[in-house]
């Protein structure tokens, strides 16, 4: 207890595994806590007449279940080994701990889902912040500059699981699960740049491609790197060399926009399906599944860079056999970067060396593949160029790897027969004790001429020669006797002595051998690791562009031109999602144009008309562009966007504490202060939250001053129609609207975004397609035809609306005006008689009022 005390207060901060034999085991709180996490009998331990102690213990066999499952709730698990041989020990056997298991510190284990990273991510708060990310399954690093008003949509392009933080530092965010603090001393520039240049034995950091204003980005990285130290104390995998990272390369996405245009997660809670992600997933890889997330998330915005991956994406579209070809080769590359990490940190099993070589085994098939597509573009060429086939890591793991490796050292043959002659040697001690045995029984039948000559096994004696009582006079003289049987009598003899001992170890030997020629493969690996990386990063993108060229030669989608003009022109433009959950050929296409002349497009239309979706579908065509995909539409001309904002009213965060209307607000004034003239802002209504007054006031102002101040591109989707007349001012805004067609008291939708306002929003009627209760909805149309008889006040802007007193007015049975109304019948009245009754009523309301 007392060295588990001294363990534990080491690592106070993460639930300790303490091993004891083929335990381990959790004393105190962790005990209790891991009793409830995971459902363990608690129990308690007497130590010495001390307290009792609980106690809560999961089987060493089984400890990675039970350590997975704590990890993924976000506590941190740290893993106490025995550090000599029980056997040898004198006194207490020695325990240290020999990894910390964190959320974000997993390092390249299969528990982690293979189409997403793993990112830990530290970060510098200021302006800018700093941020670093690594992925240690996958060795991916990066340093990253992020303005200050930008920081949450970066952190939520990582969507790490942990973030590490200086001491006392406000949390940047607040979904992170695991918050990691370390000491502001760990986060000091000079510092780290010794520890990142160190780590990858540079002088400086120049080399690395850092600048000096990426100083807040290497301070975040030192603290990292050393965090990660302390969590691996026997060493981390290879880190590749830090892609580096500043504000201005891609366009910031923020959590909302991200969330809104459903991205890669569905606005339904953690959902995957309706994503823009499930749309364009035609990887094969998990390097291309992850590295499709991550371009996703984060569009360019050098229209050479995106017009590179057009190019190839274009080549690989036009070159049907040929996108096959590199399909069908990527199809068998496994997991290349997590399966290297793995093996390279010891932690293969037989079957990782296995898919290593397996997936190594297609990389010739690729290349083929590339070198056959008919004009590929400068960046397939310099894929082809560049990619590194790795043979010598190829040759051996064939050379040497059992076709069918098992899962562990011991379960079967990791090295296939023939290979190494040592291995084969013990097998055949192991597996040749049949053969041997009869070759014996025979040789010995010969040599002393008794016929009934055995050789067997017991477990007491070992092997033996056994001869009947009638012919113990031809017994041998090296012949060394044993046991006496009642009818015969057992014998060794020095060959059978130095053979049972060579069977008696040969499993033993084959799991050695075994053990050892595997280590050697792994030493291979770890040598060319950065170079098993560098062909991994390669295979992502490869996989990617044929995804991208695959959605585009399936669902019929376009090149789009991109350029570094203001317009963007979509024609017969469609929502890639939305599409895909109608009937085929049921979408219908739009027209989308937004260039100086109409910055702004005011739409309006019913309810249900599909305003959203347009407004959507165009943030989604821009975005596809800018990340290198072709977009779905006829045709498409896009101006690059440095920003693309969404603001959707019809999302509550009430999860955040704060009231709808507040949320609205601060996401409507984040918008206003980021835009500039190059950005995309997608509003879908704004102050729909307050009173009506307010809400129209705001988004007039809202309006004018994206019109006036910003001059972006603007698609602002409301139901208040009062907006349509802000074009009569606002020179660069036009009106359109979503056309329905009515027929009789049924609306048709029609889908088709048409020129100029729309003068209703068939509210009603959607409430009557949802189910409203007929007596509702007869009454809201009496309410409403009231209202606006009452209201039609031309060219006043805005239009008064009717607060509750105005409407308990109307309210029958509640005013005597309309009990006398009610009672009227005009058919029997007389023009004059009419009139009296008219002027009595009007009389009994001005009284009232
Ligand atoms: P609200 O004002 O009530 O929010 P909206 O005008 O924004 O409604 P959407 O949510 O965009 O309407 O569309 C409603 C539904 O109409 C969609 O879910 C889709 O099924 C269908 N729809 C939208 N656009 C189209 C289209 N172009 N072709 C065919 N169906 C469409």
């Amino acid at each position: 207890m007392q060295q588990y005390r001294e363990i534990k207060a080491r690592n106070a901060d993460a639930i300790v595994f303490f091993r004891m034999g083929d335990f381990y085991e959790m004393f105190f709180d962790d005990a209790e806590l891991a009793a409830r996490e995971l459902g363990l009998t608690l129990t308690t331990r007497n130590n010495g007449g001390a307290a009792n102690v609980p106690l809560a213990g999961v089987p060493v066999k089984a400890a990675r279940d039970y350590l997975r499952r704590l990890v993924d709730r976000g506590f941190r698990v740290a893993v106490c080994e025995q550090v000599e041989d029980p056997k040898h020990a004198k006194g207490i056997v020695k325990r240290e701990v020999v990894e910390t298991i964190t959320p974000g510190a997993v390092l390249a284990d299969d528990w982690l889902e293979g189409s997403q990273n793993n990112f830990l991510v530290a970060v510098t708060e200021g302006d800018p912040w700093g941020l670093a990310a690594l992925d240690l399954s996958t060795g991916e690093f990066v340093l990253e500059t992020v303005a200050a008003s930008e920081i949450d949509g970066a952190l939520s392009r990582y969507a790490p699981r942990e973030i590490v933080i200086r001491e006392g530092a406000a949390m940047p965010w607040p979904d992170s699960p695991t918050v990691t603090e370390r000491d502001t001393s760990e986060f000091d520039v000079g510092h780290a740049t010794k520890t990142v240049a160190d780590h990858f034995g540079l002088h400086g950091l120049d080399g690395l491609g850092v600048l000096p204003a990426d100083g807040p980005a290497v301070a975040a990285a030192g603290a990292l790197l050393r965090y990660v130290y302390e969590l691996q104390p026997g060493g981390i995998p290879q880190i590749a060399r830090p892609e580096v990272r500043r504000s201005g390369d891609t366009v910031p996405l923020d959590p909302m926009t991200r969330r809104n245009l459903e991205l890669v997660e569905s606005l339904r809670e953690g959902e995957q399906r309706g994503t823009l992600l499930t749309v364009v997933d035609r990887c094969v890889t998990p390097m291309g599944g992850r590295l499709l997330r991550q371009w996703l998330l984060a569009p360019l915005r050098d229209v050479d860079r995106i017009r590179a991956r057009l190019e190839a994406v274009g080549a690989l579209v036009a070159d049907r056999r040929g996108r096959e070809r590199v399909r069908d080769a990527l199809d068998g590359v496994r997991d290349l970067q997590r399966l290297g990490g793995r093996v390279a940190t010891g932690r293969g099993s037989p079957r990782d060396f296995g898919g290593l070589r397996d997936s190594l085994g297609r990389l010739p098939d690729v290349l083929n593949a590339l070198h056959a597509l008919a004009t590929p573009g400068a960046l397939l060429e310099h894929h082809t160029d560049t990619l590194d086939l790795l043979s010598d890591l190829t040759e051996p793991l064939v050379r040497l790897l059992a076709d069918r490796p098992p899962a562990a050292i011991g379960e079967g043959d990791a090295i296939r027969p023939g290979a190494d002659a040592t291995l084969d040697e013990a097998r055949d001690d192991r597996d040749g004790g049949k053969r041997f045995i009869a070759g014996l029984q025979a040789g010995e039948r010969t040599r002393t001429g008794i016929p009934s000559l055995k050789v067997g096994y017991n477990k007491v004696f070992g092997y033996y020669i056994e001869i009947t009582k009638a012919h113990k006079h031809a017994v041998p003289a090296d012949y060394e006797r044993r046991q006496t049987l009642t009818n015969a009598e057992r014998y060794v003899t020095p060959e059978l002595k130095d053979y049972e001992s060579r069977v008696l170890t040969a499993e033993e030997r084959v799991v050695h051998r075994e053990r050892v020629l595997m280590a050697e493969l792994a030493a291979l690996v770890t040598d060319r690791l950065d170079r098993l990386q560098h062909t991994a990063t390669l295979i992502g993108v490869l996989d990617v562009l044929q995804a991208f060229a695959e959605t585009a030669a399936r669902e019929q989608w376009v090149a789009p031109t991109v350029t570094g003009e203001f317009a963007l022109e979509l024609r017969g433009s469609r929502h890639p999602v939305v599409e895909r959950l109608l009937p085929p050929g049921r979408f219908i296409p739009n027209d989308i144009t937004l260039d100086e002349a109409g910055r702004i497009i005011l739409l309006t239309g019913p309810n249900m008309a599909g305003k959203s979706t347009v407004l959507r579908q165009t943030g989604l065509a821009v975005l596809l562009a800018q990340i290198g995909s072709f977009v779905p539409a006829r045709s498409a001309t896009i101006g690059v966007v440095d920003r693309i904002f969404t603001r959707v009213g019809a999302t509550d965060d009430l999860g955040r504490g704060q009231s709808t209307f507040m949320v609205e607000m601060s996401e409507t004034s984040a918008i206003l202060h980021a835009a500039t003239n190059r950005s995309l802002v997608l509003l879908d209504e704004i102050g729909r939250g307050t009173s009506t007054y307010d809400g129209v006031a705001i988004a007039w102002a809202v309006t004018e001053h994206l019109h006036d101040r910003i001059g972006c591109k603007t698609i602002f989707a409301t139901h208040y129609h009062e907006l349509t007349q802000l074009t009569e001012d606002l020179h660069h805004a036009r009106n359109f609207n979503v056309a329905v067609q009515e027929s009789g008291d049924r609306i048709v939708f029609m889908y088709r975004l048409v020129p100029g306002g729309a003068d209703r929003s068939y509210g009603i009627h959607v409430g009557r397609l949802a189910g409203l209760p007929t007596g509702v909805v007869g009454r809201a149309e009496e309410i409403l035809s009231l209202l606006e008889s009452g209201h039609q006040v031309a060219g006043e802007a805005p239009p008064p609306r009717p607060d509750a007193h105005q409407l308990a007015l109307f309210h029958a049975g509640h005013h005597p005006v309309l009990a006398e109304l009610a009672k009227l019948d005009p058919n029997t009245l007389s023009p004059l008689e009419a009139l009296n009754r008219l002027a009595e009523l009007k009389r009994q309301v001005d009284h009232r009022e």
